[in-house]
């Protein structure tokens, strides 16, 4: 096992900022991940695992330490009862994967096509859209323990998952390596119509028992509407996605952000349980004044939806936490909301200013 030098991460991640990783090596078996630990641990090296890059900031200074970027492929299925258990390598790109689970008359992940990334991320922060999180049909994710070098089984349950998170975002935050993820899906059931934008889609178009294949349709016809799916042509190609998470607030402070607002704007929000709200992130950051299509140097607010943070081309990682800074600072000071950023944020030495965007109660 000989890691590369100097890899620059840019090109590794889709927001496309930041500087080298000081070592970089891809790992296709679950021995690589053990090589490449032990590699980092004999010289002391920190490690940060990297699967497609589509949720992570780069900082411009790079990672002084060895990336090892997940490359395990290979996807199985078998059936068990009215379900089929699918079984991915934490490498195989999620979409392509998507593909084969619909293609198989599967119901379960199709809300989530569209969503870059590879499929060892979507336990990481419970990748959710559209009405479907993974956490609704993982079963088991398999790992390596950074500590031990060992193999980790991980059930539903030890997973932790919440809202954009999990045991391996939260207590576990870089303690294991996700080699293979399994998912039980529900063969030849309807799929998830429960998000508005999809139930407007079929509703608008008369179709009233939609299959797996045309809820998949649809989730990817709504994402290119809003810029959220990478491919060619679409000037919102580099980014992380959303840059904040969905705030979740108390049914007071929605009442009062209701009432503030005035009896002329409904507040859009999303009931989560008898105590908790969600508030759309992009509809704060636009009352806040960051308009769709708002640039500030080679950064700005993606042309489709305000929650995206894109680079223009020629951005750095200083430049996109300067305009991120700048948007929590204006949607606390509109709304008294403190907003947080999804990615991750890699190779950033600890600073105030970081520490300020991250936390989800700043007193100032
Ligand atoms: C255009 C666009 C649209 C998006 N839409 C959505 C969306 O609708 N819903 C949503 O939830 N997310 C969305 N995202 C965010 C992102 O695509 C997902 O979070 C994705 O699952 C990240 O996977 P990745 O492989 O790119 O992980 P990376 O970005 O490489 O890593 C993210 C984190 O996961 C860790 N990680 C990755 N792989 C492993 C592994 N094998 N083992 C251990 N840790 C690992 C990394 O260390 C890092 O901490 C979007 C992003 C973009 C750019």
């Amino acid at each position: 096992m000989t890691p590369r030098s100097d890899v620059a991460l840019a090109e590794w991640c889709t927001m496309g900022v930041g500087g080298p990783a000081r070592w970089f090596v891809e790992a296709r078996t679950e021995s690589d991940v053990c090589n490449a630990l032990a590699w980092a641990r004999a010289r002391r090296a920190v490690v940060h695992v990297l699967g497609g890059g589509s949720n992570v900031v780069m900082a411009d200074a790079g990672f002084d330490g060895l990336v090892i970027k997940v490359d395990l492929r290979g996807v199985a299925s078998s059936p068990l009862g009215a379900r089929e258990i699918y079984s991915a390598g934490a490498g195989e790109p999620w979409d392509p994967f998507v593909a084969v689970t619909v293609a198989g008359s599967c119901a379960g992940l199709e809300c989530l096509s569209g969503i870059p990334g590879q499929v060892g991320g979507t336990p990481v922060q419970n990748v959710g859209a559209y009405g479907q999180d993974v956490s609704g049909c993982i079963t088991r994710v398999h790992a390596v323990d950074r500590r031990t070098l060992q193999p980790t089984l991980f059930s539903n349950a030890a997973c932790h998952f919440r809202y954009r998170t999990s045991a391996f975002k939260r207590e576990g935050g870089g303690r294991y390596v996700i080699t293979r993820v399994e998912y039980a899906l529900e063969r030849d059931a309807p799929p998830t119509i429960a998000y508005a934008d999809i139930v407007n889609y079929f509703e608008q178009r008369g179709e009233t028992s939609p299959s797996v294949g045309a809820a998949r349709e649809a989730t990817l016809d709504i994402r290119r509407r809003k810029g959220m799916v990478i491919e060619a042509d679409n000037p919102a190609n580099r980014s992380c996605g959303s840059f904040f998470v969905n705030p979740l607030v108390s049914r007071e402070q929605y009442a009062t952000l209701q009432a503030n607002a005035g009896s002329a704007v409904a507040v859009p929000h999303y009931v989560v349980d008898e105590c908790m709200v969600k508030i759309p992130a992009a509809w704060l950051i636009e009352g806040a004044g960051f308009t769709k299509g708002s640039k500030r140097g080679a950064v700005g607010i993606s042309p489709f939806q305000a929650q995206a943070i894109v680079n223009h081309g020629g951005a750095t990682a200083a430049d996109v936490l300067s305009l991120a800074a700048a948007i929590k600072r204006a949607v606390l000071d509109a709304y008294a909301i403190a907003i947080v950023p999804e990615p991750v944020f890699v190779g950033f030495k600890p600073s105030a200013a970081l520490q300020w965007l991250l936390d989800p109660d700043p007193h100032n």
